[in-house]
């Protein structure tokens, strides 16, 4: 437009109309020619049916060139594979489209010409020159080349390029605070700072970003400054700690009493059992030992809490950074096995740490004897009934790489 202004012949070639979002809680991208209308393209693609995983290549007719491509389910493979739209592979089509980490190509592989940034048309090339001429991490990329400062979505590239480049990474937070995740928690604690304005006006700048809100909003929490949902605190809290629920994929909401150590009452039951009738909630008990009522939509929320709480239940967490569950088994109240009152004990500890916030969830359970029913053993930390005391077990739950937990610490 501004050549035609300007008296000159310019046509408008396009607008690069690739995109990354999160629907519904599911990664999906497009890129390029995404519904392969280029004449003779070839579809390269990858279903995953166990993640709920779906990738397609579209190449061209000598599968030597990436024409664009979908990602649903995981899309950690975007930014390199938009970058290389038009350009030869940078590795073979099913290492492309393995799951992240498991690629034979990334950002190493991107060829010069390949466009890292296509909002500032910024390309590998002007990236390595960048890098050579003295930027050492992702604010100083963006500040030289302006590469990531308009929709994003390439700031991860920026750090694997550094990366690449055997650049020494700044360990800052994001580009508001330069300390780390570590380093903001000792000084959140030390200096008993209770806000996230406090902290960002003493040791960092601007207003924050979707980064380092989440963060601080863990830190304040874990180290026990308050309800969460007081004061300014409030503002960092995402939507499931204002409505007590937990969002899930098709929009609608779940909500999960607290049942401390799994034990309930027929009277509770048949309200719970009454609330899901009312409202059309599918249930399910979880593994937790709880019951978790879907489907309910927000408007409901406040009249399904009225019920429960008027029932005597509260907010079982489910959605929280937070102590969730202390599972139990029955114990030696009924088992003929069991030495020690393990669901004394799973009650005792779950209203003992309700509320308890923390970086991650934290689950635990209780066994009444060796037989260790409870599966204590794979939860943060899980006690065990002897016959002389109990034992604790710390580390079970591995997040990713769940694992029986092996130490056992006196007790
Ligand atoms: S762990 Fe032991 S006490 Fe508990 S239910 Fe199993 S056999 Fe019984």
């Amino acid at each position: 437009m501004a050549d035609r202004l300007l008296g000159g012949s310019a046509t408008f070639p396009g607008a690069d109309t690739a995109t990354k979002l999160k629907l519904l809680g599911v990664d999906v991208a497009s890129f390029g020619d995404a519904h392969g209308s280029t004449p003779g393209c070839l579809d390269v693609t990858f279903t995953d049916p166990a993640t709920r995983a779906y990738a397609k290549l579209v190449l061209s007719d000598d599968a030597r060139t990436l024409l664009g491509g979908v990602l649903v389910g995981d899309a950690t493979a975007y930014p390199t594979l938009r970058a290389s739209v038009g350009g030869p592979l940078p590795a073979p089509p099913l290492a492309l489209l393995a799951p992240a980490g498991e690629t034979g190509g990334g950002v190493a592989a991107l060829p010069g010409a390949a466009q890292v940034c296509s909002c500032n048309a910024v390309t590998r090339d002007d990236i390595d020159a960048a890098i050579a001429g003295g930027c050492a991490d992702v604010p100083a990329l963006k500040a030289c080349t302006r590469a990531g400062t308009s929709c994003g979505s390439c700031a991860a590239m920026l750090k694997q390029l550094l990366d690449a480049a055997g650049v020494k990474q700044s360990t800052a937070l994001c580009e508001h605070f330069d300390a780390s995740r570590q380093e903001l928690f000792e000084i959140v604690q030390v200096r008993g700072i209770r806000t996230f304005s406090r902290l960002v006006a003493e040791h960092g700048r601007g207003r924050g970003c979707d980064i380092c809100k989440p963060v601080v909003a863990s830190i304040l929490a874990s180290l026990g400054t308050g309800h969460v949902l007081d004061g300014e605190q409030a503002s960092l809290q995402d939507t499931n700690d204002h409505f007590l629920a937990n969002l899930q994929r098709d929009g609608s909401y779940s909500v999960v009493p607290r049942i401390p150590g799994g034990e309930i009452t027929p009277e509770k039951l048949i309200v719970i059992g009454e609330v899901a009738r009312d409202f059309r909630l599918y249930t399910k008990i979880t593994g937790g030992q709880r019951i978790d009522l879907f489907g309910a939509r927000v408007e409901e929320l406040p009249q399904i809490w009225r019920r429960l709480v008027d029932a005597g239940f509260e907010s079982g967490h489910a959605y929280g950074k937070a102590l969730r569950t202390v599972k139990s088994c029955v114990g030696e109240t009924w088992c003929r096995y069991g030495v020690q009152d393990s669901v004394g004990l799973a009650v005792a500890l779950e209203l003992r740490y309700r509320g308890l916030r923390a970086p991650h969830k934290i689950k635990s359970a209780v066994s009444g004897c060796a037989r260790e029913c409870a599966e204590a053993r794979s939860k943060d930390f899980g006690i065990i009934a002897t016959e002389t005391g109990w034992n604790l077990y710390l580390g079970g739950n591995g997040g990713f790489r769940p694992r029986h937990a092996t130490s056992s610490p006196p007790t």
